[in-house]
């Protein structure tokens, strides 16, 4: 969309608006340079908030982290007016889910997400503190997911220092294993994106070489256990019985090598193996793990029949395979439905000259988008702060200079959305 068009167009809209709605004041808002204004002045308190988040170590099932979180943002929704349910996670998984409700006028209902925890163990702070270098923001966690968490709290702040009511219900969910699945989240992902018009998930903003994007997929993750057995023996004395479960291991890993296209969008990756207890003991148990990503859900029946057929070719007489495949976090592909807010979000952007592009790209990467898009309702992803460097330690960055930009796209989405715009 080009500049003089946008402004036709913005000239267009503000008539319509205002004159439709009885909360015009905060129409105007949203669509005018003050609120450009505004999520610059807001910069440093996301900045602050960022640090807090960061300081707050929470990795996935950390006792100690996770509870901490937990409280904190419990108090910043209640702070910005938000009712706080808590929902202990189910699978044995540590902490509560944190949901915070805000009831508006009447109009849509949103659901905005965005995961507590991260994959860094206890510790790793010292390492990865936070801090800012030019315009990278660094600290462990701080793109996945804490950047997401920082966008939903101040756009939060700004909807409601504008007083915006024009909406049926906002909802703000904080799950607290993401990072592994979300096996005790996931039930809870899908009730709230079933009760939800629109889902909008807040992941790191995906950046390219200097280019924003969304992608329109994620992948689906599932991992393998493949327990191979087979006959101990002594390795000096080897009786002709013994069967050596590590080079049937090692003879599945080969002949599984073609599970792994990625034109069909299937990644198939060996990645643990165990076994042995001493080297002088043929092994008669072998352990290995794979990790497997899927574009479409009914690619993963057929994965797993395919692998189920090549464990059976076995090499060795007498062994035995026992394959367990646990599904983690299902893909997410964007429907119709969704491109549509995508292509929205894209020209929103462009008002303050910025650029998303929405890219037809499947990440190999999954996130709750998957969960919430087993509702069936419009999902989008990556609306958190564009960083990198995720999982990397001391590396793990978001952009300072995108802080505005992500909290106008975040505030007018939210607010064009709520009035089903
Ligand atoms: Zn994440």
């Amino acid at each position: 969309m080009t500049f003089r068009s946008t402004v036709l167009h913005l000239t267009l809209l503000l008539s319509i608006v205002t004159s439709g709605c009885s909360d015009g004041n905060a129409n105007a808002f949203f669509y005018s340079s003050t609120l450009d204004q505004r999520t610059k002045d807001e910069q440093p308190a996301v900045l602050k908030t960022l640090e807090e988040l960061v300081n707050i170590e929470s990795g996935t099932n950390d006792a100690i982290g996770i509870p901490e979180m937990g409280n904190y943002l419990e108090g910043r929704l209640k702070a910005l007016g938000a009712e706080v349910t808590r929902t202990p996670a189910t699978s044995g998984v540590v902490g509560d889910i944190i949901v915070g409700q805000f009831k508006g006028s009447g109009g849509r209902h949103i659901l905005m997400m965005a995961h507590m925890d991260t994959v860094y163990v206890r510790g790793s702070l010292a390492k990865a503190p936070f801090r800012i270098d030019g315009d990278q923001v660094l600290g462990a966690g701080i793109a996945d997911a804490k950047g997401g968490i920082a966008t939903i709290l101040h756009t939060l702040a700004l909807l409601k220092a504008q007083s915006f009511q024009q909406f049926g219900t906002i909802t703000v969910m904080f799950n607290t294993d993401e990072e592994k699945g979300s096996l005790g989240s996931n039930e809870l992902i899908q009730k709230l994106a079933a009760q939800s018009d629109i889902v909008l998930s807040y992941e790191t903003g995906f950046i390219y070489e200097g280019q924003e994007f969304f992608v329109t997929g994620t992948s689906g993750v599932a991992v393998v256990e493949a327990r191979v057995h087979g006959k101990a023996s002594h390795a000096g004395a080897a009786s002709p019985t013994a069967v050596n479960s590590m080079t049937e291991a090692a003879d599945l890993i080969l002949r599984t090598q073609d599970l792994q296209d990625p034109q069909q969008e299937r990644l198939f990756n060996w990645t643990s193996i165990k076994g042995g207890s001493a080297t002088n003991i043929i092994p008669d148990l072998t352990v290995v793990s794979a990790d497997m990503r899927y574009g479409r859900n009914e690619d993963l029946p057929l994965l797993e029949a395919a692998l189920a057929e090549r464990a059976q070719k076995k090499r060795l007489e007498g062994a035995r395979i026992d394959l367990q495949v646990t599904r983690l976090i299902p893909p997410y592909n964007a429907t119709d439905a969704a491109r549509g807010v995508m292509n929205k979000a894209v020209a929103i952007y462009a008002e303050v000259g910025a650029k998303l592009v929405a890219a037809n790209v499947r990440t190999g990467g999954g996130s709750d988008a998957g969960w919430a898009a087993l509702s069936g309702k419009p999902v989008l992803e990556n609306l958190g702060l564009p960083g990198g460097n995720q999982h990397a330690d001391a590396g793990e960055y978001v952009l300072a200079s995108a802080i505005p930009r992500r909290l106008y796209l975040s505030a007018r989405l939210v607010s064009e959305l709520g009035q089903g715009l």
